[in-house]
């Protein structure tokens, strides 16, 4: 094995590393600090650090370097830092420079488009740019290859391995026990979001969410909460995970369980090996492996009774007063409300994966053809009225709602749901491992989960492909079997449904 070349190689992807982190530091301070009039500069910084990242991997000698140390029969471990770096250089190297020029500039109008047509309610505006954002979507799904389907040459950018086909198939399975729970649930009385829906300092508010954050195992060395419109995580190495939050002055939840869910990803950029850092190994095994960190910790463990008995006093300590007469199962009760809405980003854990398998089927006719953009809202709105009941009365609550495909995000919503069934099969496991992860929770015992998630998953970061890593923690493949008992076990008992 050729030891030159393999140094080489990875002296060129930790360039591309601290290019990239540099690159996330400047976003960072643009959504966190910098005052409007930085934004021109700040473009123009990111867009150099992005391209010279962006050179490093795509350049000739790159691929020349990749197949020299590859010749050489490495060991495993090198084996596998290799198969990672060369997913990365494939995927990269394949689409034309001029057409990732071209993405970057239409996904710069489009989001400019979609802002416009938002203020006037008005879909028309946004039209034509989301057009030219589906024609470049097309080339560039062309370009990293397909058999035929072009939602899987998208969908590998996220997921690797994943297909439509079997995309469908955990949608249609999703579907078939959701819509009927959610109808049983509908003919029940539902419990009272009250606790929640009060005026509260923003203090207190904070302290609550890093209480929180802090008994999950957040290191605060190693990271920092700060406020954004929307919010975020992001890392610059496991040494440095950040996340922001948003808080409602009138609905505790918000700011809440925003925090809980960006402490989820920052759980495990923390617990990505130091010393892949800066390597292809030193990153999360896919968006969904991502989502799945958010939302185990979010909603499996903090919308769990087990979790407000613990965490009920501690949140009457930060927010004094405010939660004297709500006990910890009036809590569990407020944040499991199960209603149909139409705002994806505030719906519950029942209706969320239904309007993620609305956008699926849309972004699918999109991409085929079979659906003029300009008809875009008006299948928006039936595909919403047969799902849920309820049509939105315009573009803001329908089809402009997520910024996804303003900036030219095409199979990226099915990572939501996946990450959802992934973290279904995290848990499952992890009692199997752990025993009684409820009677830990009671006492405020989470170490043992996140010590679990570390080993199982956060230390072999990149390494493994998503269903290689579902293989080896629950011994199956990603598949929503154990989501949707967990699913239908916790909203039966909430909903007192037989
Ligand atoms: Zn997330």
């Amino acid at each position: 094995m050729c030891n030159d070349k393999l140094a080489a190689l990875q002296a060129r992807w930790a360039d591309i590393a601290d290019l990239t982190h540099a690159a996330d530091v400047l976003e960072w301070d643009q959504l966190v600090n910098m005052p409007p009039g930085g934004a021109r500069a700040r473009g123009e910084q990111l867009g150099t650090l992005r391209r010279m990242a962006h050179e490093r991997l795509t350049d000739p000698r790159a691929g020349e370097e990749l197949a020299a140390a590859e010749a050489g029969s490495p060991p495993a471990g090198v084996r596998t830092w290799l198969r990672a770096a060369r997913r990365e250089y494939e995927r990269a190297a394949r689409i034309p420079s001029a057409l990732v020029a071209a993405t970057s500039r239409a996904a710069t109008e489009g989001y400019a488009a979609w802002v416009e047509a938002r203020e006037h309610n008005d879909f028309s505006r946004f039209a034509p740019a989301l057009a030219r954002l589906l024609d470049l979507a097309r080339e560039r799904a062309d370009a990293v290859g397909h058999n035929g389907e072009r939602y899987d040459g998208l969908l590998a950018e996220h997921e690797p391995e994943m297909r439509t086909e079997r995309l469908r198939t955990i949608f249609d399975e999703i579907r078939r026990t959701l819509l009927p729970l959610i109808e049983a649930i509908g003919a029940r009385p539902q419990p009272s979001r009250a606790p929640f829906r009060r005026r509260l300092a923003e203090s207190g508010q904070l302290r609550a969410g890093e209480a929180a954050i802090t008994a999950f195992g957040y290191d605060w060395r190693r990271g920092r909460q700060d406020r954004s419109v929307h919010p975020f995580s992001t890392a610059f190495g496991p040494g440095d995970a950040r996340i922001t939050t948003r808080l409602h002055p009138d609905d505790f939840a918000v700011g809440f369980y925003a925090t809980l869910h960006e402490a989820g990803h920052a759980l495990y950029e923390q617990g990505l090996p130091e010393a892949w850092a800066r390597g292809p190994l030193g990153r999360a095994a896919s968006t969904a492996v991502h989502e799945s960190q958010s939302r185990l910790w979010e909603n499996m463990v903090g919308r769990s009774l087990p979790f407000w008995e613990h965490f009920t006093p501690i949140l009457r300590q930060c927010l004094p007063g405010a939660f004297d007469s709500a006990s910890p199962g009036d809590l569990f009760l407020a944040s499991n409300v199960v209603e149909p809405s139409l705002i994806r980003v505030e719906a519950d854990e029942l209706t969320y994966n239904l309007h993620v398998a609305l956008r699926f089927e849309l972004e699918l006719a999109l991409l085929h053809g079979d659906l003029p953009v300009a008809d875009l809202p008006g299948a928006w709105n039936d595909a919403m009225l047969a799902t849920f009941g309820i049509r939105p009365g315009d573009d803001l609550h329908g089809v402009l709602q997520d910024v996804h495909w303003s900036q030219g995000g095409f199979a990226y919503f099915p990572s939501y749901t996946l990450g959802n069934v992934l973290a279904a099969q995290w848990m499952d496991s992890a009692h199997r491992t752990l025993g009684d992860l409820d009677a830990l929770f009671r006492r405020g015992e989470f170490g043992p989960l996140l010590m679990f998630l570390r080993t199982e998953i956060h230390a072999r970061g990149a390494g493994p492909t998503p269903d290689e890593l579902a293989e080896a923690v629950s011994g199956q493949m990603t598949h929503p079997g154990p989501y949707l008992r967990y699913l239908r076990a916790k909203f039966s008992a909430i909903y007192a449904l037989s």
